[in-house]
């Protein structure tokens, strides 16, 4: 304890992942995906990971724009002490606006390199006491009977709730439901999630049918930008609304909280650049009595662990939605946390506890983080 530690390097590299099927959501299908893991190399022989999954329809970022924005904010590390995370986390975000999935990579980093150093896994570094969540598991989108199939499976492996995407048409949706609702029974939660496919008008349509699926809430109905028709389907569904493509920081839940527009938001580190911004947006929430839920982008289990650490960290989070890595056929990762039926339990080695295969990985970029030379 006590000692300081400083990044001397950043290591950049990408991983292709295949999935078990194609995954489709109501703007997009996705095959294998392309995702960003930044190694930092610290001055204590201490190394620590961080992914950076490049959404480009959630944060408009690509592989290329991460290695950009990571060549950008090292030049920002120098001379810093990294065991001060939270004001490294202020200088990070200061060096440039957006790029949040980079600087989730980057963050994720740090924060494992420091929780090694000293001995501790991460969510204890951050407060959290309990090391087992329980997750959802998600149903891409498809004909309500190979839905249904698939959330029978699932609760068959033990899943107590099951995150239901949708997009329509409305008739199509309100099918998926039926259907599912008709074959795992009265005892499972559905939670549905439109990835921003309804008009306000057809999203209040939407809330008074799935009232009678027991449907618990329904995630960004409208486009993320429209905050006004967010407000106007909270206020007429008896379903809670949770934002999710809506809210990236803790700004955009602050703004979104005062005009009480949601129920709830859905944090994703990688949209809100990193788990210390995630941690500012639940306090938010808190303040204003808004549901908590966490979710991910299609990650490895490396960026599963880095969520996971931050929902134990917390305690708050009441929907849980970390589930990418059983969509993945083949990844990087050779060791993280334990999966039993819908649990994921975080392990007692320092740090998040992941170990990455680095010959599964192309190495994009090596990024000295030194004092800028003068010029001649
Ligand atoms: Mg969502």
């Amino acid at each position: 304890m006590g000692d300081k530690m400083r990044v001397e390097k950043i290591n950049v590299y990408q991983a292709v992942m295949t999935l078990h099927k194609p995954f489709r959501i109501a703007y997009g299908e996705t095959r294998e995906a392309k995702t960003v893991f930044i190694e930092v190399v610290t001055d204590t022989g201490v190394n620590g990971w961080g992914e950076a999954p490049p959404t480009s329809k959630i944060t408009g970022e690509t592989v290329d724009t991460v290695v950009g924005a990571i060549r950008l904010m090292a030049g920002s590390l120098y001379d810093l002490d990294i065991t001060g995370y939270m004001d490294v986390y202020r200088v990070i975000d200061a060096t440039l606006r957006s790029n949040q999935a980079a600087k989730d990579g980057l963050v994720t980093a740090i924060l494992d390199a420091v929780s090694k150093s000293l001995g501790t896994p991460l969510y204890k570094l951050l407060g959290g006491g309990g090391n087992i969540i329980r997750s959802d598991v998600t149903i891409g989108l498809d004909s309500p009977e190979a839905m249904a199939r698939d959330a029978v499976s699932w609760v068959e492996r033990g899943f107590r709730a099951i995150k239901v995407k949708l997009g329509g048409p409305l008739e199509i949706d309100f099918e998926r439901v039926r259907m599912i609702r008709d074959s795992i029974g009265a005892g499972v939660e559905i939670r549905v999630d439109a990835n921003q496919a309804w008009s306000p008008k057809e999203a209040l349509k939407a809330s008074r049918v799935l009232e009678r699926y027991d449907v618990a809430i329904i995630e960004q109905p409208v486009h993320y930008r429209d905050y006004e028709g967010l407000r106007t389907v909270k206020w007429g569904s008896s379903i809670p609304i949770i934002a999710d493509e809506s809210v990236h920081t803790s700004r955009d839940a602050a703004l979104l909280a005062s005009m009480e527009a949601v129920d709830g938001v859905n944090v994703k580190i990688a949209k809100s650049g990193g788990m210390l911004e995630g941690l500012r947006i639940a306090s938010v929430a808190e303040a204003f009595g808004l549901d908590l839920m966490v979710g991910c982008m299609v990650e490895s289990p490396l960026g599963i662990a880095a969520a996971a650490h931050m929902v134990a960290a917390h305690g708050g989070f009441k929907y849980i939605d970390l589930d990418s890595d059983l969509m993945l056929s083949d990844h990087p990762v050779r060791d993280s946390f334990r999966r039993e039926r819908d649990e994921i339990i975080l392990g007692e080695k320092p740090g998040l506890g992941v170990e990455v295969d680095v010959g599964k990985l192309v190495k994009l970029a090596e990024i000295r983080v030194s004092k800028p030379q003068p010029a001649i």
